[in-house]
């Protein structure tokens, strides 16, 4: 018997295990699917890598150090160094983050430092960024963004769970401006994480895709696939990193205050349409990151990457891939669509923006019913309840993307932490 059980090998089962096998603690992971990596997921159809949960992640310090210690540091794919990431307004794209903003949305926003409201309690992302920068600032950059995020409307998100860094400048110095420019004039380099020079690029990937890193730690760590009958108590700690939703059938028996706890996960579901198109219907070559569609535009398309304009090899030779999602909590009704609805509605709007000659082709397309957990208003008072329950439960664990944040560099240094947090509970109780 190991001496932790994790369930899931998704980036939060598989980094959790990672660091309780360098921290020298025999762990098991329990995978239900055959393969590793859960959501990220990488897949070649004629030709084209498509990518049908994220694309890229962020270079946080805890991504970079899991994936220099897994050996894959020189493999990094740095994006096109000019990617700039567009809104689409008023029927053009626009670059971010001016080329939305008229003359007065702008000065709003250098306005920032001297509006001196607070935070009330329980405040959306809407509404704070709104009193912070104004509503245009909102409506066309920020919107778009968290709505590309999290797939759903800032008016629901809370602003202390989903940019808590924020609020603390506000409280610390009355204004996000001012802590900025604070910060920089007292830059100290930060503690890196690994010893080697931070990559080039905002974003990054691997040239064989995202899935690339969960597969290396898989080949790295025990696990156990098809496996989906793990249960609390086959081992002295139980890791659970699976959704919310299926933890719950795992706990509903013997624990029901924390099942109905997590029961209480609302998710947003996502479609992913991946398509093509030849270069030279392009009136311009494709160049970006891609773009993003404020609702007000009226669009299904909440956004698209030029997944093979931000990095190579993506595309047979003379055509792009583009990935786009629809639906979100704006319109969860997209998942019942069928796929030539799916495509016949994402090629028409794609032509429209890019304004090119044909309609984009479908490529291929997956349904994520639950793709992603709702960081909603009164989420940190959620948290606080379940980590009081899980101080009632021993031995009882949870790493998971809808906790402390969804990126996958936020689940990698989550699950860190939680691995530190289950070697000191087996020291204590060993
Ligand atoms: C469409 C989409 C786009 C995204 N884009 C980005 C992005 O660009 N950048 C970024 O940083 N993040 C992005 N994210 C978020 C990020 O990818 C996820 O939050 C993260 O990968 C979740 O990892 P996880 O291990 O917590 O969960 P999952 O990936 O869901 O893994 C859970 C695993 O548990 C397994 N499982 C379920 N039930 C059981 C059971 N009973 N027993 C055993 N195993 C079980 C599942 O099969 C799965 O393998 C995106 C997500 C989606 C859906």
């Amino acid at each position: 018997m190991p001496e932790v059980l994790i369930i899931g090998a998704g980036i939060s089962g598989l980094s959790c295990a990672w660091t309780l096998k360098r921290l020298g603690i025999d762990t098991e992971v329990l995978e239900a699917t055959s393969r590793a990596g859960g959501v990220i997921r990488t897949e070649n159809i004629e030709g084209y890598q498509i990518e049908w949960g994220p694309n890229s992640i962020q270079p946080a310090p805890a991504a970079l150090k899991l994936i220099d210690e897994a050996g894959l540091w020189n493999d990094l794919l740095p994006p096109d160094p000019h990617a700039p990431r567009y809104i689409y307004l008023n029927r053009r794209l626009r670059k971010f983050p001016f080329g939305p903003l008229s003359f007065g949305g702008i000065a709003r926003i250098l306005a920032e430092p001297f509006i001196r409201s607070k935070s009330p309690q329980d405040e959306s992302v809407r509404d704070f960024l709104i009193r912070r920068f104004g509503r245009q600032a909102h409506d066309r950059l920020a919107g778009p963004l968290f709505t590309g995020i999290y797939a759903t409307d800032t008016a629901q998100l809370s602003v202390a769970a989903v940019l808590p860094r924020m609020l603390e400048m506000e409280r610390n110095y009355g204004s996000l401006t001012a802590a900025m420019l604070r910060s920089f004039t007292r830059y100290q380099k930060p503690a890196t994480a690994t010893t080697k020079r931070r990559p080039r690029g905002f974003t990054l990937s691997f040239p064989a895709g995202l899935e690339t890193l969960p597969a290396r730690l898989a080949e790295n760590v025990t696990i156990r696939f098809g496996e989906s009958d793990g249960r609390i108590g086959m081992a002295p700690v139980t890791v659970l990193t699976i959704p919310a939703y299926r933890a719950v059938k795992i706990l509903e028996q013997r624990y029901p205050d924390l099942a109905q706890l997590l029961a209480k996960v609302r998710y947003s579901p996502i479609v992913v349409a991946a398509s093509s198109l030849p270069e030279h219907t392009l009136k311009e070559p494709l160049r970006g990151f891609g773009f993003l569609v404020p609702r007000s535009e009226g669009l299904h398309l909440l956004g698209t990457i030029f997944s093979s304009a931000l990095f190579t090899g993506r595309a047979p030779e003379g055509h792009v891939l583009l990935t786009s999602f629809i639906g979100g909590s704006f319109e969860p009704e997209v998942l019942d669509w069928s796929d030539e609805q799916v495509s016949e509605v994402v090629g028409s709007e794609l032509q429209r923006v890019l304004d090119s000659e044909t309609k984009p082709e479908p490529v291929a397309l997956v349904r994520h019913e639950h793709a992603l957990p709702q960081y909603n208003i009164g989420h940190e008072r959620w948290v606080a309840s379940l980590r009081e329950e899980l101080q009632r439960t021993p031995g009882v664990f949870v790493t998971a993307n809808y906790l402390d944040g969804a990126s996958v560099p936020a689940c990698i240094e989550q699950a860190d932490r939680t691995a530190h947090r289950v070697a000191e509970y087996l020291r204590r109780n060993g």
